[in-house]
């Protein structure tokens, strides 16, 4: 399957972190490419996301990835606590970013949103567009179709980054489970700054936990997560549920809870694939972040793999095969996605221990691999935050502690 780089036309379905980022690296590659969204807007959910060393270094690609490491907020230390407020195992932001190669930067999601899209002429995304995938194309040459309101696209490519209830990832697979529920649901709010300073961090109690994180704008980002059934809410609100739940918790989380908007307050059910699907791509249409591997988000990797997955996607259809493109796309984001996957559930499983002896042997256990070393607790997170993207610039083995602006002498040169 070859096709002609000037007409080349890229569908990208889904206009999440994922979607957007797709889009900037395959026109940097020389893809024309049509972004269609559901919503009416552009505008995430009123949270926060972490990104990590890995995702910056993608997006170091498209030329991004320092302005986002101007965003980290965390200065100093920080670390684990349990919910008394016993520091369980401390860092520093310079020892995590020592030895991720970069720092861990915590950022509004309407920003990341907003310099992604940036990236993008007017006109490129299409909201209140939702596209439904008709047929994936075949690798021997018919293209792909997708079906929207204002009537049917013939791609080259069809990308589906829409997100954990990917309709294309259902039409490209409709015998795989899907996601299920992982047991435990999510709150997340962001406040204005406590009027007292704080030290980053992240609580576990027993079935539950509670982190605070500073935001570079002054404010801070505040999740939770609590083994729940599928599905609950709470009669009285979510703010209410959360002082209940965390209510008694050390400080800064009552002010915290005090500060925060009610209707801000957003809580989520978490899903996740532990059954890998057999692969990212059929024809000529592939899938990306959550649509292919959605995960707990207790490593922090969702959308950080999702952004990978763009870049690296974009790296493999940029030359003459795209059948054989696609297939090297599915081969190197499978085992990766899917391991982290495992990873991440196996940490909520930890966080949703309730009983009380295996609740204190785990902290006793954090506490002491703290003590032993503080890198044997960032340890966990090497090889994941060790990735670098295929392009050229890190595939020569860049040994850069975090990619600065001489990256971009490595970038296809197709705008
Ligand atoms: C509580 C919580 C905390 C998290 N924290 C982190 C973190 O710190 N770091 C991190 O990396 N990840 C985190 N994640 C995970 C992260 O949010 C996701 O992995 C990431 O948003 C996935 O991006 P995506 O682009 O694949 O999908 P999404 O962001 O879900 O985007 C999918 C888009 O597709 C659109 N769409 C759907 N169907 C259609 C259609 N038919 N036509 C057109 N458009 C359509 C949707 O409207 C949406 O805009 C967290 C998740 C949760 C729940």
């Amino acid at each position: 399957m070859s096709a002609s780089r000037a007409a080349a036309h890229a569908v990208v379905v889904g206009s999440g972190i994922g979607g957007l980022t797709a889009a900037v690296a395959l026109r940097q590659n020389g893809w024309q490419v049509t972004v269609l969204e559901q919503a009416q807007s552009l505008e995430p959910v009123g949270a926060g996301i972490g990104l990590a060393p890995n995702s910056q270094r993608a997006l170091d690609v498209i030329g991004l990835g320092d302005e986002i490491r101007g965003l980290a907020a965390w200065q100093g230390p920080g670390g684990m606590r349990n919910p008394s407020g016993r520091w369980l195992s401390r860092t520093d932001s310079t020892a995590a970013a020592e030895r991720f190669g970069g720092p861990l930067v915590l950022v509004h999601r309407a920003t990341l949103i907003d310099r992604i899209a940036r990236r993008l002429p007017e006109g490129a995304v299409c909201t209140g567009c939702p596209g439904e995938l008709t047929d994936p194309g075949t690798a021997g040459g018919r293209r792909a179709r997708v079906r929207t309101p204002d009537g049917d696209i013939e791609a080259d490519l069809v990308i589906g980054a829409d997100g954990i209830h990917s309709a294309v990832r259902r039409a490209l697979f409709p015998h795989h489970p899907g996601p299920a529920y992982s047991g435990f649901t999510t709150w997340r709010t962001v406040v204005p700054a406590p009027e007292r300073s704080f030290e980053p961090h992240e609580t576990w109690g027993a079935g539950s936990l509670w982190g605070t994180q500073p935001l570079k704008d002054g404010r801070s980002y505040a999740y939770a997560a609590a083994v729940a059934p599928a599905g609950a809410h709470a009669a009285d609100g979510e703010k209410a549920e959360l002082l209940r739940r965390f209510g008694d918790w050390h400080d800064p989380v009552p002010g915290i809870i005090a500060a925060a908007e009610p209707e801000r307050v957003l809580r989520n059910d978490v899903h996740h694939m532990i059954t890998p699907l057999p692969a990212f791509h059929r024809g000529r249409t592939v899938l990306l972040g959550d649509a292919a591997h959605a995960m707990s988000p207790t490593l922090g990797q969702g959308g950080n793999q999702a952004i990978e997955d763009a870049i690296v996607l974009a790296h493999h259809a940029a030359g003459t095969d795209l059948g054989a493109g696609l297939a090297a796309y599915s081969a190197e984001r499978l085992p990766r996605t899917a391991m982290i996957v495992r990873k991440s559930a196996r940490v909520a499983r930890l966080m949703s221990l309730t009983a009380a002896p295996a609740v204190a042997a785990r902290d006793t256990l954090m506490w002491a691999l703290s003590r032993l070393g503080p890198g044997l607790v960032l340890r966990t997170f090497d090889d994941i935050a060790d990735w670098r993207p295929p392009q050229r610039t890190y595939a020569a083995g860049a040994q850069d502690a975090h990619a600065g602006p001489g990256v971009h002498k490595g970038r296809p040169a197709r705008h």
